[in-house]
């Protein structure tokens, strides 16, 4: 159910910084034009809009903790809390970017410590990361079903994920071979003396991507901001479930669901849940659940029922799209 694209180059549209990095083969679909049933649907012989795409964040959405907790922080021997609070507080005092001052401060205080800690060593901190409860099974669950409940034929899944953490760490986690494609923030390594960010998504930056994911151009050396018809898009956000756990998802949220997409944020389980009660007071989503990704929990279950919503539009827009075809006959 859920396809793959092949791929040979990573989401940066390029596989090599300046000091000529090997990027890991495994290829889990990050391809750089994921098209598959034709960008033109009006011109072609069948209805071309049946690619569901469940989008993720993965800090705090998949994972309990922002992932470079579990290996970085410790590794250079600094509490995470102090580190946060210590890289908020130079991004607000030098008025400069949080995601950019963060992925500086990382390394400044690795090379303070004096560990060196380089793509590879980033790519194993991957394993320590933690998921949520359910995680690792989450995604051949959530085919199985759509596979089961897709009456009509040619429906695809994917998943995605857009992520302010870094490429190599979510690399490195079980989940990876999962994602038809991952965006998250990057460095160029041996560029400089310390390694220096490639790519930083900001919360609104993620929005980007899912125009990308809705356009079909997923490279990245190729401009998003071309004019494409909505009726070329070849995957509508009506065919969007994004998955967030907060304040900075609001953006996303507000693309997708503005758009027709769809909305579920989480909360760890059991603890509190107002930051979801807030995004769904405030119309950011259309369901909360805790963070318990097994078969059979309430997000499993709200899920699915947002994939059945989906499914049914699916039908009577491929249905419409016949009906349209004939009147024109
Ligand atoms: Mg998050």
């Amino acid at each position: 159910m859920a396809e793959r694209a092949t791929r040979g180059q990573n989401a940066g549209g390029g596989n090599d910084g300046p000091g000529g990095r090997k990027r890991n083969a495994k290829p889990a679909g990050k391809s750089s034009r994921a098209n598959p049933q034709g960008a033109k649907s009006s011109s072609t012989s069948k209805f071309a809009k049946k690619t569901i795409a469940l989008v993720y964040d993965f800090d705090g959405t998949l994972s309990p903790r922002p992932m470079q907790e579990y290996a970085f922080l410790p590794k250079i021997g600094i509490d995470p809390a102090q580190f946060w609070k210590e890289s908020n507080r130079v991004a607000k005092e030098h008025k400069a970017d949080p995601l950019i001052t963060y992925m500086h401060l990382l390394y400044k205080k690795a090379k303070e410590a004096g560990v060196r800690i380089d793509r590879e060593d980033l790519v194993a901190q991957g394993r320590d990361v933690e998921l949520f409860p359910g995680v690792l099974e989450w995604f051949e669950a959530i085919e199985d079903y759509t596979r089961i409940r897709a009456e009509s034929h040619g429906i695809s899944l994917r998943h995605y994920l857009i992520s302010s953490g870094l490429t190599e760490i979510v690399e490195g986690t079980p989940i990876y071979h999962h994602f038809h494609n991952v965006f998250a923030s990057e460095y160029w390594f041996e560029a400089y003396d310390l390694p220096y960010p490639k790519r930083v998504i900001t919360d609104t930056g993620k929005t980007q991507y899912l125009f990308r994911i809705n356009k079909g151009v997923e490279d990245l050396g190729e401009t998003i901001n071309e004019h494409m018809s909505e009726a070329e898009r070849p995957i509508p956000f009506s065919n969007m479930i994004y998955f967030g756990d907060g304040e900075t998802d609001v953006p996303s949220m507000a693309v997708t669901r503005k758009n027709g997409g769809h909305a579920i944020a989480v909360y760890p389980p059991g603890k509190s849940r107002k930051k979801c009660v807030d995004l769904f007071n405030a119309g950011r989503i259309d369901f909360f659940a805790p963070a318990d990704y097994r078969r059979g929990s309430d997000l499993f279950d709200r899920t699915c029922l947002l994939i059945d919503r989906i499914l049914a539009d699916i039908r009577v827009e491929e249905e419409m799209w016949k009906v349209a075809r004939s009147a024109k006959a």
